[in-house]
């Protein structure tokens, strides 16, 4: 069975970019009866924060993407946090070198640095010029004993072709001699991103590498590391990159759509599944599909090369038809905090939801219909003056007669005032609701009750 993971780095919130690679390698996973797996690369001790992962799970979680193998879960193939799988990379650390496979690099950062530069100069590609590649023994305890920690580099093959059909991208080749020998340790000691990556893939038994295509060139090493090990080598697949509707990377507004502003904002966790499994990927049907859907229609092959963009619009429309499926529970949920009785809040809802998409919608709504007489604007009050008060007076005598039925009560209207059309209905909606737009009225009239109409009515008509 197919195995897939998602492995981020906690350095920061998961944002709509990594959330649709976890969401593409779940599916994929899922799709063929397999397990989703997380791993957690957290090698980089300045920059990962317990509270960014503490945060991933949750927000994964949230969005119903749950692992199958991985934190709080176990599995056979654990830790899977990679701060604590030091003792396991470094035995294949002492495998490499063992095999003159991995060599000590006490090359400053500065000297790197010159020696990219001349490359680039003499139009050469910039790779590792092979400094430390052939030191004694001698020599390497020589500068040991001066002080300076080496990084451990990785001895690419000379004259090798590395292939492999990318799922997504078809067939790769690279040669071995574009690649320099890269670092596989760093000087403190902590493993590099090639190496603990690929190694994990290989011990965790993952079938499926579904990432950034930003990745692509990594790939190439990670292969050659590998099959230097004799471990098992994962298909991957490298999907395109998310554009803003701009046309620029969508990283840069990483902040902005952090799930986390999402969800603050109201976002619903099938709305945002069902904006994501498009970005990229082409679904025949286009209505809004439940998880099981997007799983049971999910296509590797469907995956497209072009960079995906991401489109706000397209995000609300699936937000809108999310709120429209949504159990009536999850919009009384938007007024916990709100000082509205369960009877007002459920009638509320009744009346509003179709004219909801956020929690900030439906809370207006209640501030409009539950709380005190409405304020106008400067439009409203204009809109008022030109119904005129006798307008209004002439309503509430005829309220009386027909106060459980909105269309009886503004036909009576109608004949008493002679107004008709917009000229009837826009100063009745206005003066009961407050707005200019919003639900059938017939929904407000029940809603507000006839002590709440009148008190309206009398509002307006001054
Ligand atoms: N930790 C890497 C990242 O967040 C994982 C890349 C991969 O999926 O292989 O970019």
């Amino acid at each position: 069975p197919a195995k897939s993971r998602f492995a981020p780095s906690p350095t920061g919130w998961l944002h709509l970019g990594n959330l649709r690679t976890a969401l593409f390698s779940a599916l994929m996973a899922w799709r063929h009866g397999g397990h989703f797996l997380l791993r957690v690369e957290d090698t980089d001790a300045e920059r990962s924060e317990q509270a960014f992962t503490e945060a991933l799970y949750e927000d994964l979680h949230w969005l119903g993407l749950d692992w199958q193998e991985g934190p709080g879960i176990g599995g056979a193939q654990g830790p899977y946090l990679q701060s604590e799988r030091a003792e396991i990379y470094q035995r294949f650390y002492d495998e490499l070198e063992a095999k003159g496979l991995a060599y000590p690099c006490f090359c400053s950062a500065q000297a790197l640095k010159l020696s990219r530069k001349a490359q680039l100069t003499s139009g050469q590609p910039p790779r590792y010029a092979g400094t430390c590649a052939h030191l004694s023994s001698d020599e390497v305890q020589r500068r040991r004993d001066q002080g300076i920690e080496p990084t451990l580099r990785f001895r690419v093959p000379p004259g090798k072709e590395v292939r492999f059909t990318d799922l997504v991208r078809g067939e790769q080749v690279y040669r071995s001699e574009d690649i320099g020998d890269f670092v596989i340790r760093r000087s403190d000691g902590t493993p590099a991103f090639f190496f603990s990556n690929a190694i994990d893939d290989a011990l965790m038994g993952v079938t499926h590498v579904l990432r950034g295509e930003d990745h692509l060139t990594n790939t190439p090493r990670q292969l050659m590391l590998l099959e230097a090990l004799g471990l098992p080598t994962p298909s991957y697949a490298h999907i395109s990159l998310i554009l803003g509707s701009d046309g620029g990377p969508l990283s840069k507004r990483a902040g902005a759509l952090s799930l986390r502003a999402l969800r603050e904002q109201g976002y619903l966790p099938i709305a945002i599944l069902n904006h994501l499994a498009r970005l990229g990927h082409v679904y025949e049907r286009d209505d809004l599909l439940p998880l099981d859907d997007l799983i049971g229609d999910f296509d590797v092959a469907r995956l497209g090369r072009a960079p995906a963009r991401h489109d706000p619009t397209q995000l609300d429309h699936w937000q809108r038809l999310a709120v429209n499926h949504a159990d009536d529970a999850v919009l009384l949920g938007w007024l916990d905090d709100q000082d509205v009785s369960a009877e007002q809040a459920q009638q509320l809802v009744a009346a509003v939801r179709d004219n909801v998409q956020f929690p900030a919608d439906l809370r207006a709504w209640a501030q409009r219909l539950l709380k005190g007489l409405p304020e106008f604007d400067a439009d409203g009050q204009a809109l008022l003056r030109a119904a005129g008060a006798d307008f209004f007076q002439q309503a509430l005598q005829v309220l009386d007669s027909a106060p459980d039925d909105f269309k009886a009560f503004a036909q009576a209207v109608g004949e008493r005032s002679g107004a008709r059309g917009k000229a009837l209905f826009q100063p009745l909606r206005l003066a009961l609701s407050g707005v200019m737009f919003g639900p059938e009225m017939h929904r407000i009239w029940t809603l507000l009750g006839p002590a709440a109409c009148r008190a309206r009515l009398e509002h307006a008509a001054v």
